[in-house]
């Protein structure tokens, strides 16, 4: 269930990079760190540490583009190396912008997963979403702010004091996830795709996916015996609640949708990259919490 590839041309993007690389040094010509991210929710978690003083690029900026799928261009490729620090998710979610940065030495390649700690090493079903996972957004942040002191050393105390703000500002909307798991005590949630199992961890929600579902999705198909058993989960309100991911739909995600209006079960949708509109990663992280107390009330 990943969204066709849409080919678009960021002009915006390229006119931003030409003429702020220098060298290869990673700081542009007004002096701000250059900072690249494979996605726009990363992008969005590194300038609350860069602030004014970074730069940064993303690679995917609109929610036509699936970060699973995405093909580099030759000007992401220019983009990583104008870098000095570049963020990727890894776990095989964007394994594109993994090669592109391992393949350039001068620039310091951030591993969400492995920042993240979550990733047990031999867990077949390890969910790569990681920046639905709120304390792993605090440990990018954190390490993107030592990577920027290293690149830009005049200005660590502002660094340093804006991922600790983030985290303050996590910390805030931490208390607002659990705040529905006290609300609404042993709830379980199916998704079509596993994009935000982690939030609703944090929320105290329960994955109830049927297992043979959840793995068929995950390799992108799904047989009839899989979708029965997730349609049987919602129409016996097993699950009170179904996440479904707004950026691809599909015949799966239809009949899972129906099979939820049916059966009075709420549905949330839900986004791996920002929407038109967002570009702010704690909003958006609002944005989602608020939509699973609405569809709880
Ligand atoms: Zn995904």
């Amino acid at each position: 269930m990943k969204r066709p590839v849409a080919v678009l041309a960021t002009v915006a993007a390229v006119l931003a990079l030409a003429g702020c690389s220098s060298g290869g040094s990673g700081k542009a010509s007004d002096g701000k760190v250059q900072v690249w991210t494979s996605t726009d929710v990363w992008g969005s978690v590194a300038r609350y540490v860069g602030g004014e003083h970074a730069d940064v690029t993303s690679a995917i900026t609109s929610p036509s583009q699936d970060p699973h799928s995405y093909e580099s261009t030759a000007r992401d490729k220019l983009a990583v190396q104008g870098s000095a620090v570049a963020i990727y998710n890894g776990g095989g979610y964007d394994d594109w912008a993994q090669q592109l940065v391992e393949g350039d030495s001068g620039t310091k390649g951030v591993d969400a997963v492995t920042v993240s700690g979550l990733d047990q090493g031999n867990n077949p079903s390890f969910n790569e979403h990681v920046f639905w996972s709120l304390p792993t957004s605090v440990k990018v942040a954190d390490t993107v702010a030592s990577d920027l002191v290293k690149a830009d050393p005049a200005h660590a105390a502002y660094f340093r004091a804006n991922a600790r703000s983030f985290a303050t500002k996590i910390s805030a909307l931490t208390a607002l996830a659990q705040s529905i798991g006290r609300a609404h005590p042993h709830l379980s949630a199916l998704m079509t795709e596993p994009v935000v199992g982690y939030l609703l961890g944090t929320a105290g929600i329960s994955d109830g996916t049927p297992a043979i579902y959840r793995k068929q999705s995950e390799a992108d198909s799904v047989s009839a015996v899989a979708l029965q058993a997730a349609t049987t989960a919602i129409s016996t309100k097993r699950v009170q609640l179904v996440t479904l991911n707004a950026q691809t739909s599909d015949a799966t995600s239809t009949t899972l949708q129906n099979a939820a209006d049916k059966a009075g079960v709420p549905v949330v949708q839900v986004y791996e990259t920002f929407p038109t509109g967002e570009h702010d990663y704690l909003h958006w992280v609002r944005t989602c919490i608020a939509a699973l107390q609405r569809a709880l009330a």
